[in-house]
């Protein structure tokens, strides 16, 4: 099996605020393997939130990729292997589970969401993230989303700025909206007031209102809220979801967060089993690894995945858009080509 590494900027389409900061550019550390012609890719979008930077990214990998064997078709074992080896480094395990299973889908002939089961024709609507601006500039944003049906407004956690920001929004349209506070609010009075407000004002969820480190408010919280609450920042990897259970209705699953598409695909069937909600999120991803997303967003009720969308130098074809929703390949594996002119060419094949 060969290895290639390659590190690379995405540059965003406008600058991108939410509650812990903005910023204009995003690094992902793209893995390729491949054997008797056949390529799978992966993404890392590697988030300091997290503990994770490109350059422990790149350990992680170094570390991962060394003990790949030659057959990567017995993914699952491999894939356990790899597990502890990762460190905790999340965002570079899901690039070598997404790149596996991108090879495994090629070589068996299969788009992956026939090998997962997943029906394309259920694909549910994904939203449009608008990023904390003033007022006039997030109506904007919303009046740009035309061709979405849902929408997701960041929020700073000053509530007159909040309450600006979706009155705004409603000037525009009256789409549904999906509140995401990012552990914007520390008091929990406070935070059921607002969800209250919100509830009045066509937002149908709001992800992490309070901090992760807050579990007696947010259980307090999920008895008081008028919106079902999903659960991201206070997910570190797939076993914290059966604990989440008394604090949230739903939870955001990220492949990212959780360590490649096997143990999304994992947490999901955790979630089902204790009756909660799924949502697919995302964090700022090329094609590629929304697209590893995308393959088992019809198992989820809520998606949003549009990291892809914010981007200006997509590295990556393949995922299409209609009608608010993410179109498929049907092509095997992921279904994605490299856009060779952004993407280091083929003749680096070697690890770097
Ligand atoms: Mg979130």
């Amino acid at each position: 099996m060969k290895v290639t590494v390659i590190t690379k900027e995405l540059e965003l389409k406008r600058p991108f605020r939410i509650s812990r900061g903005a910023k204009t550019t995003s690094q992902s550390v793209f893995v390729k393997v491949k054997r008797h012609g056949i390529e799978g890719w992966g993404e890392a979008s590697p988030n300091p939130r997290y503990n994770e930077t490109p350059a422990s990214a790149m350990t992680a990998l170094a570390i991962m990729l060394d003990s790949l064997p030659e057959d990567c078709l017995p993914y699952q074992h491999i894939i356990q292997h790899l597990h502890p080896e990762s460190k905790g480094q999340y965002s570079a395990m899901a690039a070598v589970d997404t790149a596996l299973m991108d090879y495994v889908g090629k070589y068996m002939g299969a788009p992956l969401y026939r090998l997962w089961g997943a029906d394309p024709k259920r694909m549910p609507v994904t939203s449009y993230t608008l990023s904390i601006d003033s007022p006039e500039q997030v109506a904007e944003q919303a009046k740009d989303a035309v061709d979405f049906h849902a929408l997701k407004l960041k929020l700073s956690g000053d509530g007159e700025h909040d309450r600006a920001m979706l009155a705004a929004v409603r000037t525009v349209t009256d789409k549904p909206v999906r509140v995401d506070a990012n552990e914007a609010y520390t008091d929990r009075e406070v935070a059921a007031r607002e969800i209250e407000w919100m509830e009045e004002n066509g937002v149908v969820l709001v992800e992490q209102p309070m901090p992760a480190a807050q579990v007696e408010d947010m259980r307090w919280l999920k008895i008081h809220s008028a919106l079902p609450v999903y659960a991201d920042e206070s997910i570190v990897s797939e076993g914290a979801i059966p604990g989440l259970k008394d604090q949230f209705h739903g939870v955001n699953i990220k492949i990212q967060k959780c360590g490649g598409p096997n143990a999304a695909l994992r947490a999901i069937g955790m979630a089902r089993a204790l009756n909660m909600k799924v949502m697919l999120g995302c964090m700022v991803e090329s094609s590629l690894g929304i697209a590893a997303a995308a393959h088992m967003a019809p198992l989820a009720d809520v998606v949003d995945l549009d990291g892809h969308l914010l981007i200006k130098n997509n590295p990556f074809n393949g995922i299409g858009f209609e009608d608010g929703r993410l179109i498929l390949s049907e092509e095997p594996g992921l279904g994605l080509h490299p856009n060779r002119e952004i993407m280091i060419p083929d003749e680096d094949d070697a690890f770097i």
